[in-house]
C-alpha cells in the first residue's frame, strides 16, 4: 500500500516513521510513503501556498490550485482503489472500522492543512474529510500520522503476532481490551500502597483467566 502525504513540512515525518512497525513495514516493503513538498506546487518564485480569505478574517487559507496540482501530480491518486483525503478538524470522525475499511486500498493520500485551513473548493478534489478528533490541531500532519500508522497496523504481516490487531481495542466497533498486568506482582508506592495483580491471572487456570478477560471487555 502506498501512502501519499502532502504537507508544508516535511521533515517533520522523519522521526515518527524511522521507528518500530512503520520502520520495519518500509523495510519489507509492505508499505511505501512518498512525502510530497507542497511548495514544489507553487509557480511563483516565492513558492507561494497560502493567500487571505475573501471577505475577510483572521489568518490565511492554502491555495486549491497549489494543492490541485499535487494532487493530480500523484501517480494513481484518482484511480477507483485509492482515496484522497482531506486532514480536517470538521471531517468524518477516524475509527478503526475506517481504518480497516482502508486497508483494503491500494494508494491514499493525505493533505494536511496548516495556518486557517484550505479554500473551501478542494473537495471537489477529494474523497473525504477526516477529523482525528473533536480538537484543533495546528496541522493536519499529526493526524496523517496517525492515519499511515493505525492502516499499516492492520496489514498482513506486519505486527509479530498475527493475533494481536485481531485482539486489541475497538477491532469489535465499542469494544475494548481487557486490562493487562505485567511484573511485579505486588506494586507498592510511596505511601506503602499495595497494587496487587488480580488473583486470577496468577492461577494458571486458562478457562477462568478467559472468563475474566471476556467479563472485562468493555461493550456499550
Ligand atoms: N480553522 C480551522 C477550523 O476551525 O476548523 C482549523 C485549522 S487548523 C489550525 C489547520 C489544519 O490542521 C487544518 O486545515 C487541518 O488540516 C488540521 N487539523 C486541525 N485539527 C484537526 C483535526 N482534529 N483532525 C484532523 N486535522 C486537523
Amino acid at each position: 500500500m502506498t501512502f501519499n502525504i502532502i504537507t508544508i513540512f516535511p521533515e517533520i515525518f522523519n522521526s515518527y516513521f524511522n521507528e518500530s512497525i512503520i520502520k520495519r513495514a518500509l523495510e519489507k516493503e509492505k508499505i511505501k510513503i512518498n512525502i510530497i513538498n507542497l511548495r514544489d506546487f507553487a509557480t511563483d518564485k516565492h513558492k507561494t501556498v497560502d493567500d487571505t480569505p475573501y471577505g475577510g478574517g483572521a489568518g490565511m487559507l492554502m491555495k486549491v490550485d497549489v494543492l490541485y496540482r499535487a494532487t493530480r501530480n500523484m501517480q494513481h491518486a484518482t484511480d477507483i482503489n485509492n482515496k484522497i483525503i482531506l486532514l480536517s478538524a470538521k471531517g468524518n470522525k477516524w475509527s478503526q472500522q475506517k481504518a480497516k475499511k482502508y486497508s483494503k486500498l491500494d494508494n491514499i493520500t493525505l493533505i494536511c492543512g496548516r495556518y486557517e485551513g484550505v479554500d473551501e473548493r478542494i473537495v471537489n478534489f477529494i474523497n473525504e474529510e477526516v477529523s482525528i478528533g473533536d480538537y484543533v490541531l495546528t496541522g493536519g500532519e499529526i493526524g496523517a500520522m496517525a492515519i499511515t500508522d493505525s492502516i499499516t497496523r492492520l496489514l498482513p504481516g506486519i505486527l509479530g503476532n498475527e493475533t494481536s490487531a485481531k485482539d486489541e481495542s475497538h477491532s469489535i466497533h465499542g469494544e475494548l481490551e481487557y486490562p493487562q498486568y505485567t511484573r511485579p506482582e505486588i506494586f507498592i508506592d510511596d505511601e506503602s500502597n499495595e497494587y496487587k495483580v488480580p488473583d486470577v491471572l496468577l492461577s494458571g487456570n486458562h478457562a477462568e483467566i478467559e472468563k475474566w478477560r471476556e467479563n472485562k471487555k468493555y461493550t456499550p
